[in-house]
């Protein structure tokens, strides 16, 4: 199990896809969140979209291995995903933040391999959350304001990587999936 984290626009996103890409038997671990949809967001395969109420029956249900509420919303990892995938003998990639993280790591069955990805600078990361175009003004200022807290959180993870050349970034990973799978010889 690969969790990725970063502060919001470092790259997870990308990284993933191309992750899953390249290595088809990972699949990304699809979240339920309260944000509204980006206009290229698909209900179902970047999140399931659902509303507050509905969020919080789950929390009440226990549905949820992790949850946070990030810039304002909820964001969360249902049991049924994960065990789904599981079921059908896939790694799994986690695209979640420090919160989800730290919650995750208290299941000490879980063998997660923590990753923490750094945009080169927060100069760059601004300059991708504008590119990216998909977030208002509003939305990235919050973002750039969470960056100076997220970045201190790199101690919780086993690697900490630099997304500044795209391929170079995922070529290490890869390199990490090949040792991990190597060391614990699945
Ligand atoms: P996150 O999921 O961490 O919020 P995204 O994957 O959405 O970040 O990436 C934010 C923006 O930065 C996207 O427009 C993406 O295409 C771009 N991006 C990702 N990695 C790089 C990179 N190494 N160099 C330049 N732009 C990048
Ligand atoms: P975004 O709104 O840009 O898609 O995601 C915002 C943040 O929420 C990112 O740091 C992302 O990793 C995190 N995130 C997405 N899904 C989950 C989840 O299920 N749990 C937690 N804890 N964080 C999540």
């Amino acid at each position: 199990m690969l969790v990725l984290s970063s502060p919001s626009g470092a790259g997870k996103t990308t990284i993933s896809k191309k992750i899953q890409q390249k290595h088809p038997n990972f699949k990304i671990s699809v979240s339920h969140t309260t944000r509204k949809p980006r206009p290229n967001e698909v209900d179902g395969i970047d999140y399931h979209f659902i509303n507050q109420d509905n969020f919080e029956s789950m929390i009440d249900d226990k549905k949820f291995y992790e949850h946070a509420k990030i810039f304002g919303n909820y964001y969360g990892t249902s049991k049924a995903s994960v065990d789904n995938i599981l079921k059908k003998k896939y790694d799994i990639l986690f695209d979640i933040d420090w919160q989800g993280n730290k919650q995750l790591s208290k299941f000490k069955e879980l063998k997660l391999t923590k990753i923490f990805i750094l945009p080169p600078n927060k100069e760059e990361l601004q300059i991708r959350l504008k590119s990216r175009n998909q977030d208002n003004e509003e939305t990235i200022k919050k973002r750039l304001i969470e960056y100076n807290k997220d970045i201190l959180k790199w101690k919780d993870y086993d690697y900490v990587i630099i997304n500044d050349n795209l391929e170079n970034c995922v070529s290490q990973i890869e390199k990490i999936i090949i040792n991990t799978k190597e060391k614990v010889k699945i």
